[in-house]
């Protein structure tokens, strides 16, 4: 079985919502791809996940209270939904508590957006919240999100007294760090509650200096790391173009190259994700 650590569900409205949206500049295909209905989402990701013996899928909105991803997420157990947050507001912590019970089961922070440094001291009423309740913080940091990407707020090291201040608190780092693996390695540093996903198409890789290869990534994520806590994902939005079946493949073909054994091709593929949601001990 495999858990999705990292997908995405958009409809129209939401994308309305996103800070930073800019709805001149979308691409027509964009444009097309949000004209979805929730349901319509929902029965394409069963359809796939049937498919592909994925369990869950964890998706991580991409607006605030938003009714449409709440209803989205509860449409189905497997779906597993984390909250678009800026923990750096006054009400940040209200808005967790609604986000909760709306359905949602982890927060998801967008650092490279610019609105708010992720070290912030008025984050940790925040950071304090999770750690006490168990929620877990996936952060995307680094370059994937596109020419919007504000790199002086994207960088891991920002989280790094959070980690220390907070260390029951449980944080993975998305997309490898997406340009910012250097850096993520070295946060792992002492770090047990510390996690990195694999999701995305990885087109970080040629920005970097040096020439590691995914696979490279990859062995190296799991030195480092540690088997239990490197996540499999694929950052899909399934349409128009469907599950990201290749990423899928893709990744299933490095870890067979890397010689795990089988428990630890499934902790990456699948243990980890419950244990970073708090489901696997
Ligand atoms: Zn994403």
């Amino acid at each position: 079985m495999i858990i999705d650590a990292h997908a995405h569900m958009i409809t129209a409205g939401m994308f309305k919502g996103m800070a930073g949206a800019r709805p001149r500049n979308v691409p027509q295909k964009m444009a097309d791809s949000l004209q979805h209905s929730v349901s319509e989402n929902t029965g394409a990701w069963l359809e796939a996940m049937d498919r592909l013996n994925i369990e869950k899928t964890i998706f991580m909105s991409t607006a605030s209270l938003n009714d449409e991803f709440a209803s989205f997420i509860n449409s189905s157990e497997r779906f597993v939904g984390f909250a678009r947050m800026n923990p750096t507001l006054p009400d940040a912590v209200d808005t967790l508590k609604k986000e909760m019970a709306m359905g949602m089961k982890g927060v998801k922070l967008y650092a490279t957006s610019g609105e708010f440094n992720v070290g912030a001291r008025e984050a940790w009423p925040f950071y304090e919240y999770c750690e006490k309740n168990e929620i877990p913080i996936t952060i995307h940091f680094g370059v994937t999100i596109g020419p919007t990407a504000d790199l002086y707020t994207g960088n891991p090291i920002h989280v790094s007294r959070v980690l220390s201040e907070f260390p029951e608190l449980k944080v993975a780092i998305a997309h490898f760090g997406a340009g910012f693996f250097r850096e993520a390695l070295m946060l792992k540093y002492k770090r047990e509650n510390l996690y990195i996903e694999s999701s995305g198409t990885n087109n970080w890789l040629p920005h970097q200096d040096n020439f590691l290869t995914l696979k490279d990534i990859f062995r190296k994520s799991v030195d480092v790391f540690g088997i239990q806590h490197v996540m499999f994902g694929t950052d899909t939005r399934i349409f128009p173009d469907g599950y990201r079946e290749h990423i899928l493949k893709q990744q299933q073909e490095i870890l067979k190259e890397l010689n795990l054994r089988e428990s630890e091709t499934e902790d990456i593929m699948y243990n980890n994700a419950n244990r970073f949601l708090g489901l696997h001990k």
